[in-house]
């Protein structure tokens, strides 16, 4: 989809951009094809595309993938996608609240998005939580947002949302996109990172919530030592005995531990409180 004929569409819709809903649509047929590419999509795949915008990326979307499902938000561009696309399974609605609102299987898609930025993390971060999580995941962010989601323990980027992502899902790739692929240009930088669900996961259901529990208690003051964080929540000497033998100093901070040693505290802190009660 070519510059001139996003203009086209908005001037004949009498559609003003809302900054708000992040509307910065991509033109650049090589990224939209690149985008494409990483997912790797065949006619067997179903794909979750969050934010269709005028359907620049719905169009490859379709002509790739088996099935497609649309989430829009705004009611303009909607009545839009409808014109353009009358066989797509389209849903007007926001796509956070649908996600929460529907949890439903979605083990055999891959969400294929380039994401309205205000609301990126908190998408990737409900649905790499779900029960029946996506396969892959091709997402355009902010750079910054990409970059979390791809660090390492003690790179300046690791946090809460590269431990929650990186829990049940490996970095595979990731290219930068030019801020002026996108109209209007965004004032930040743009990735594309691509997401592949674990073959094995890390941690069994039941030990999910005590893992988001430590991880966001341990990061809640980044410079503080991790093991004085989590006393708010574990008894002080189950966590000395649990640092001691994991061999994690008490002073650590939560920025130095990899995902490795959290997966590997959660199992131990919940084998006790079992072993407790
Ligand atoms: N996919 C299009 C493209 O690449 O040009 C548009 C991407 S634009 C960055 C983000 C899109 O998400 C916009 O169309 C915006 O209206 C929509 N949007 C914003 N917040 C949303 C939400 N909470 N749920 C669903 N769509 C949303």
């Amino acid at each position: 989809m070519k510059l001139s004929e996003m203009r086209e569409i908005l001037s004949a819709h009498d559609i003003q951009l809302t900054k708000s809903l992040g509307q910065n649509f991509l033109h650049d047929t090589h990224q939209l094809q690149r985008i494409a590419d990483a997912a790797e999509l065949t006619t067997l795949d179903k794909v979750l595309e969050i934010g269709p915008g005028l359907g620049p990326l719905t169009e490859l979307l379709i002509s790739r993938a088996g099935e497609v499902l649309a989430i829009e938000m705004d009611r303009r561009l909607v009545a839009v996608l409808r014109k353009r696309f009358p066989q797509l399974n389209l849903v007007h609605d926001d796509a956070l609240d649908f996600i929460r609102r529907e949890p439903r299987d979605w083990s055999d898609w891959k969400l294929v998005a380039n994401l309205p930025y205000s609301v990126a993390s908190p998408i990737l971060v409900e649905l790499a939580q779900c029960e029946r999580r996506p396969k892959l995941m091709t997402v355009t962010l902010q750079l910054e947002v990409a970059q979390r989601l791809m660090s390492r323990a003690d790179d300046d980027d690791y946090g809460v949302l590269t431990l929650l992502v990186q829990l049940d899902y490996e970095p595979r790739g990731w290219f930068k996109i030019p801020a002026d692929c996108f109209f209007p240009s965004p004032n930040v930088d743009s990735a594309c990172v691509t997401l592949a669900r674990r073959e094995k996961p890390l941690l069994p259901d039941e030990h999910r919530a005590a893992f988001v529990k430590i991880v966001k208690r341990a990061f809640s003051q980044r410079r503080k030592m991790m093991m004085k964080l989590l006393k708010a929540e574990w008894p002080a000497e189950k966590l000395a005995n649990v640092f001691a033998e994991l061999n994690i100093s008490p002073q650590e901070r939560a920025e130095k531990l990899s995902l490795e040693q959290f997966v590997e505290l959660t199992r131990m802190l919940c084998r006790d409180a079992k072993s407790i009660s």
